[in-house]
């Protein structure tokens, strides 16, 4: 009887024992997937979601709760674009089709998914299949989804140095070489001398403009670059810039008016930034002016803000291409900017700068009649109480 109580005893000891290890072997395993920096996601063979880690609802900007349930094509198409998919019935679909194109592949599917907008990031979806031991019927769907926003960057910074380089830079150099070559093998006379020692200079200065907006850019996108914050009285501040400018509009016929209120309060900003945004803005309304024409630098403030406009009555923007103005390199194709020298780096640095204040940039524009591009900048409640 005792033999047989102890063997009751100990088979239930060791039933337990191994209930407990195999307990202690899923809590493990929970942490361990809980834990992996990708984001994980389980479904079954429609799609729904039986199991998601922390990461994986942090990357798809919902609760694991949420997650839980839902269809994981939706749920994908939602991160993605922000629209719901049209019904139950596609996504599972979606989930079919996968999960038998990776049943006859037997290989994983991969592609990149793109989220949010500001910032924007960047991940690889993989998806597996989780086919059963014996028969390889497949039980559902393995998705991770790892994160390449920092690969991206690099990968841009890289096309933006290749461009910048071939495609920019060429143009200076090739005209610096060209010009050169002439004055050493010809001899030309003093006045051609002139004429190209004048265009030499000319084409450096553009390529010392390029790199030095470039390298401004970079640093500040990369925040190795702080502004250097003082109070800025505008009007002074605005009259200073226009020193300079004011020759170049004239040469080229433009007058350049002033709309500065008698009450403006101080900002708090980089004198020396902002001086190039602004000399940025003034210098494409010269450019993209024909003569004759106005140019109107105003400043106007409220309670929270305060903006400085440069209104010109220039050639304008078509819609279609005010939404890339401000992107690295845009230039808009056109035949009156032809001879126009650029880099289209101007207004990139404009709205890094806008930014890196606090503030941003916007720009009103219609063809052919005019653009005005405005800087504001947020004010403090120092700022408020301290006036011109
Ligand atoms: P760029 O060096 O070419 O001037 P920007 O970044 O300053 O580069 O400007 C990008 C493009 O936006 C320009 O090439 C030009 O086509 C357009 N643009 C900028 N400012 C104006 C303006 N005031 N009026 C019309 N077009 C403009």
């Amino acid at each position: 009887m005792q033999v047989k109580g102890t063997s009751f005893n100990d088979r239930a000891e060791a039933s337990l024992k191994a209930k407990q290890e195999l307990l202690a072997r899923a809590q493990f395993v929970d942490h361990a997937l809980c834990s992996v920096e990708d984001g994980l996601l389980l479904t079954d063979p429609s799609g729904m979601v039986i199991f998601a880690n922390p990461r994986a609802a942090q990357i798809l900007g919902l609760s694991e709760t949420a997650l839980s349930g839902g269809n994981l094509f939706a749920q994908l198409m939602i991160a993605e674009t922000g629209v719901k998919a049209s019904g139950e019935l596609q996504s599972i679909q979606r989930a079919q089709e996968a999960l038998s194109q990776l049943s006859a592949g037997r290989v994983g599917l991969e592609r990149e998914l793109v989220i949010g907008t500001a910032p924007t990031r960047y991940y690889t979806l993989r998806l597996a299949v989780v086919a059963g031991p014996q028969d390889k019927t497949p039980l559902g769907l393995v998705a991770t989804i790892s994160e390449i926003t920092k690969q991206r960057e690099l990968q841009r910074t890289q096309n933006d140095v290749m461009a910048l380089v071939t495609h920019e830079m060429k143009t200076p150099l090739t005209a610096i070489q060209g010009l050169s070559e002439v004055l050493l093998t010809f001899e030309p006379d003093a006045a051609k001398r002139r004429e190209l020692t004048g265009a030499i200079n000319e084409a450096a200065q553009r390529l010392r403009r390029m790199i030095d907006e470039y390298l401004d850019l970079t640093r500040l996108e990369a925040g190795a670059m702080s502004p250097r914050q003082a109070f800025l009285r505008i009007t002074t501040f605005l009259e200073q810039t226009l020193l300079l400018l004011d020759p170049v509009a004239a040469q080229r016929q433009i007058r350049v008016r002033r709309v500065f209120p008698e009450q403006l309060p101080v900002v708090w900003a980089d004198a020396d930034l902002l001086a190039r945004a602004v000399t940025n803005l003034i210098a494409n309304a010269i450019k993209y002016s024909p003569p004759h024409t106005e140019i109107t630098v105003s400043a106007q403030a409220d309670d929270q803000v305060l903006g400085i406009s440069v209104a010109d009555q220039g050639n304008g923007i078509a819609p279609e291409h005010l939404v890339r103005i401000f992107e690295k390199f845009y230039r808009i194709p056109r035949v009156e900017d032809a001879d126009e020298p650029g880099t289209g780096l101007g207004l990139a640095l404009v709205r890094e700068i806008a930014e890196s204040h606090g503030g941003r940039v916007t720009v009103e524009s219609q063809l052919n009649l005019g653009s005005t591009f405005t800087i504001w900048l947020p004010l403090s409640t120092v700022e408020r109480e301290t006036h011109n």
